[in-house]
């Protein structure tokens, strides 16, 4: 579905700023603003450039680096409340987050927050957040915002270190009382993220994986893997499954922990993707088409965010889905395109397509039952 009048999401990178070390993302915390930074009145102009979209604007995504790093975090959340904006947040888990913080963004607007949830183990949490403690802050910053009525969500980043634990992690996000789990697949750039990054068969079952995990009332999002939808239509219209022994592990532990599905799968059949219904401001202003596609397409401080939304060129051909290679001849491309930053990643080409999927190459592993 091409979102072709204005995104749903607008995500905004307030600042680089972050206390923590992840190990897909940079070697080192970043104390300190770096030059270019947005300031509060290039915040201001943003948020008006969003409300330029018309009713209903697109939700504004606070996030970063930490967000919360920001002191003027609370006069900007204030401010798109004022224009009519919804707005999210995503915090680092620091010293900045508290229930009291917690509970001044959500009366001044804010709808719902985002923490990052890697393993449902202490020590592998901590390790590819790179900050010991992290675990724990990050339980009960999931506690304290539910116990304010603050809705939260988990994001969870697949990798090769926490793939096999994500039942796992789905068994805690439904004691936690979470309803709502968003699951990031890597963009690799090979400056080491490659050796994180899990196979393409691996993606599949997965995929598989989260739809049986969507059928337990739990919404579930999946951000650079859209063929989760065509795995979704094959599944639903088709009765056609993958298997390998990785899905089968996985659908048995999920059993195991959870019991049999009870509901009809939450996942979307009218989803994003970078260009198409999401749109990425980084912390200078540049606009780009998704937060893993470094493809500037203008700055906010020049241009206004909608125009280039509607009227470039590389964003029309995302939304009319004039791909190459099997992205552009495949039967799913109106639910799925393939991931666009993947895309990029890996052969530079925007329109090209998603090395991750194996719908094309490997149709002979479908079966038509359950093994
Ligand atoms: S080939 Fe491309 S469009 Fe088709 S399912 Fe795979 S990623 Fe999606």
């Amino acid at each position: 579905m091409a979102f072709n009048n204005k995104p749903v999401l607008v995500f905004w990178e307030m600042t680089n700023v972050c206390p923590l070390k992840c190990i897909h993302c940079r070697a080192d915390a970043i104390n300190f603003p770096e030059e270019g930074q947005m300031s509060t009145e290039d915040g201001k102009n943003l948020i008006e450039q969003i409300a330029g979209f018309g009713t209903p604007a697109p939700l504004l995504i606070f996030t970063g680096g930490d967000p919360m790093s920001r002191t003027d975090l609370e006069i900007l959340v204030q401010y798109a409340s004022s224009k009519g904006i919804k707005s999210a947040i995503a915090p680092a888990v620091s010293e900045s987050l508290s229930k009291e913080s917690l509970k001044r963004i959500k009366e001044l607007g804010v709808l719902s927050i985002s923490i990052s949830l890697d393993s449902s183990a202490e020590e592998m949490h901590d390790y590819i957040r790179g900050v010991p403690g992290t675990y724990k802050k990050t339980i009960q910053a999931i506690k304290d915002a539910l116990s304010i009525g603050l809705n939260a969500q988990i994001n969870t980043v697949v990798m090769k270190h926490n793939i096999s634990q994500l039942p796992a992690i789905f068994q805690l996000i439904r004691n936690l009382g979470i309803t709502t789990w968003e699951v990031f697949f890597l963009i690799t750039t090979g400056r080491g993220s490659n050796a994180l990054d899990i196979e393409p068969e691996d993606y599949e079952s997965t995929c598989n994986f989260l739809y049986d995990a969507s059928q337990y009332g739990v919404v579930i999002r999946t951000v650079e893997a859209p063929f989760i939808r065509r795995i979704v239509r094959q599944r639903r219209e088709k009765g056609m499954y993958w298997m390998n022994d990785k899905y089968k592990s996985m659908r048995e532990d999920l059993y195991i922990r959870c019991g049999k599905p009870f509901t009809t799968s939450s996942i979307s059949m009218a989803g994003t993707l970078d260009g198409d219904g999401i749109l990425f401001v980084s912390y200078t202003g540049s606009i780009y088409p998704g937060g893993f596609l470094p493809v500037e397409l203008g700055n906010i401080k020049h241009l206004n965010i909608s125009t280039v939304y509607r009227d470039n060129e590389l964003l029309l051909d995302i939304r009319n889905r004039k791909f190459s290679g099997p992205c552009g001849a495949c039967s799913n491309k109106d639910v799925c395109g393939g991931s666009r930053a993947r895309a990029f990643a890996y052969d530079d080409n925007i329109l090209g397509s998603d090395p991750a999927c194996i719908y094309t190459t490997e149709a002979k592993r479908f079966t038509k039952k359950i093994l």
